[in-house]
Parts: structure tokens; sequence; C-alpha cells
């Protein structure tokens, strides 16, 4: 394994993101190749930085097209950057090799967001949550099984023994997750990437299942990378939050921060429309007009001002850089100041 490069994070964070950028190239037809000089690409993110301490939860919030999952993939090494640095512990996760990536998965697991799509129909509940450690520890197969079982235990699949040999469909969506759940924390990773993790399951059980993230967060003494579109569920597990608008951060900070003083229009909107158990309180925040813009050719000046309520004429003309105003809160608007009186 590559050991740790100069010009690295310090020890106190496990992840550092710097300008990230990942580009997808738009598949054209032959005739339009033929007559067209330029390649279009979808800007999914577009310049992000962002660092994670150890043992901390970062949310990544914004609405569908926001650029949130493939953030979470790039950074985990599940796709190819474009441009930018990912460290992962002080190495440049794009400077190694594929053996040493592989070896590294281990102490990078993703919990998907939808288990049934996940989870080998085939494949009994036993045998898929094994299966990291086949790959990773196959020196010790004859101890997998109660690794597993012990891991089973602790995500509530009780009695394990019982759940083993069932298959994905002879279970609830709850239990599927938890399936899921088990299977990421079998290598006994250092970062997770929780990629909607409980936007399938009922409302039922969701709150269940963050309390069970939360709980096995201590005990593992994990860091989660929360992707999520909901900001009542990021509340309930977040440490900071970054709020994405396609493909930048328009926000990020300390989650209560940024949750008590919003500095930028889209966080104010979003969290306006995050429902309150309240029939009395009254919404005075408009919510952002039409959807999320092309993210092939995206609006001049700052990103969402064709939907921003407070625009002006120099917010289509110049782009807003991302800037500390509070201690570890920054924002990307020209005019956050005047949210802060
Ligand atoms: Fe709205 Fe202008 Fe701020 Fe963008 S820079 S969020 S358009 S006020």
């Amino acid at each position: 394994m590559s050991e740790k490069t100069l010009n690295t994070p310090s020890d106190e964070y496990l992840v550092e993101v710097r300008d990230l950028k990942k580009w997808f190239p738009v598949q054209t037809s032959f005739i339009d190749q033929m007559f067209s000089k330029q390649l279009d690409y979808v800007r999914a993110v577009d310049g992000v930085s962002f660092k994670i301490r150890r043992g901390e939860v970062l949310g990544l919030a914004g609405e569908s097209g926001s650029g949130k999952t493939t953030i979470g993939r790039v950074t985990i090494g599940l796709e190819e950057k474009t441009e930018g640095e990912v460290y992962f512990d002080g190495m440049d996760i794009s400077a190694l090799g594929s053996e040493d990536l592989r070896k590294l998965r281990r102490r990078m697991q993703v919990i998907f967001q939808d288990p049934l799509a996940s989870l080998n129909p085939r494949m009994s509940l036993g045998e898929a949550i094994m299966q990291g450690l086949k790959i990773h520890y196959p020196e010790s197969a004859e101890q997998h099984r109660d690794i597993a079982l012990e891991m089973m235990e602790k995500v509530g699949l009780t009695p394990a023994r019982f759940y083993f040999n069932k298959f994905p469909h002879q279970i609830s969506g709850g239990q599927r997750q938890r399936v899921v759940i088990a299977r990421a924390l079998i290598t006994k990773p250092d970062l997770v990437l929780a990629d909607e993790p409980i936007a399938m399951a009922d409302v039922s059980v969701r709150a269940l299942l963050l309390d069970l993230m939360i709980q096995l967060k201590k005990e593992f003494n994990l860091t989660y990378l929360f992707i999520t579109h909901d900001l009542a569920t990021a509340k309930y597990i977040c440490d900071q939050i970054g709020i994405l608008y396609l493909g930048r951060i328009a926000e990020m900070g300390d989650l209560r921060d940024v949750y008590s003083v919003p500095l930028h229009p889209y966080t104010q909107a979003l969290l306006a429309a995050v429902p309150v158990p309240d029939p009395h309180e009254r919404r005075t925040q408009p919510m952002p007009k039409g959807e999320i813009p092309n993210p092939i050719r995206p609006p001049s000046g700052c990103r969402f001002h064709p939907r921003c309520p407070f625009a002006q004429d120099i917010c289509s003309q110049e782009e807003p850089q991302l800037r500390e105003l509070l201690p570890g809160h920054q924002v990307a608007c020209h005019f956050a100041e005047d949210f802060m009186k």
C-alpha cells in the first residue's frame, strides 16, 4: 500500500476532497458527432471541496441532479474523477494502482439506497454478508460464518441463525436494509458512504435504522459520508452539512449553524420545505421556482439565479465564490451578509 504523501491533510481528517470535478460526456448520434466540433459534458460535479473529520458524519444534501451521489462514488473510488484531488487517510486515491485500491476498499464501504437491487436474489443473507470477508480475508474462511452471525445480531437480525439461510425476498424492506448495513460493516471499514440509506424504507422503520446507524458508528468508530435529499433526516444524524446545487456547494458548515442561520437562499428554501409538526406555523420563505437547470449548460453567474427570489443583476453575471462568513460556515452568495442581519 502506498505511504502517505506530502501535501496531504492532517491526521484530524479521514477524507479531504479538493476542487473535485466529474463530467460525463453526452452520448450523441454519429451524425451529430460529424457536425459538432465540441463534445458536450454533463457537469455532475463542478469544483467541490470538503473535509471529513474522523468519527464525524458529513451530510451532502440537495435535490436530485445536484451531484451528491456522484461525489460520494468518486470519493470512495467507485468512479474516476475528471479533475481535482481525493485523499483518504492521507493517500491520494487516484495515485493508487488497482491492487492497492482493491485493498483500500475494505476500509471504504457503501450502504446503497435500494437494498433489493443491491442484494443478489439467489444468494442467502448469510452468504451476502460474508462476501466482503471472502474477498478481503480468504485466509480465515473457517471464521467467516461466526463473524457474519455476530454482525447480524448487532444489526438486529435476531436470532441470526434464523435469518442466515433466508433469501432477500423472504424478509421485509427494513430487514433487507439491515442486511445491507451488516454487509457494509463486516470488513470493519473506517468510512461508510451511506447513499440515501433510508429512502426506500417504510416511514415506521426509518428512525430505527438511523438509530442503528448512530449506534454502530459509536461501536465501530465509523465516519459517514451521508447522502440525502431530506434535510430532516440529515438533522437527525449529521454533524456537518454541505448543501449542493447543480454540482457546486452553495453552503457548508456545522449542521446546527447552517440550520439556525441559513445564509444561502437555496438552503433557506429547502429548510422551509421541511414539514413542521405544528399546523399553526406559517412559512415565510418562497420555495425555489422551477426545476434544477440543465447541468450541460449551467446558468451564467450564480447557478441558482433563475430560481432565486433575491436575484439581482450581478447574480447572472458573476459567479459567487464560497466564502467563510462565520467560523466554519461557508456560503456562495453575493448577498449572504444581508441574511445575517
Ligand atoms: Fe440568489 Fe444572487 Fe445569492 Fe445567487 S448570488 S443565491 S442569485 S442572491
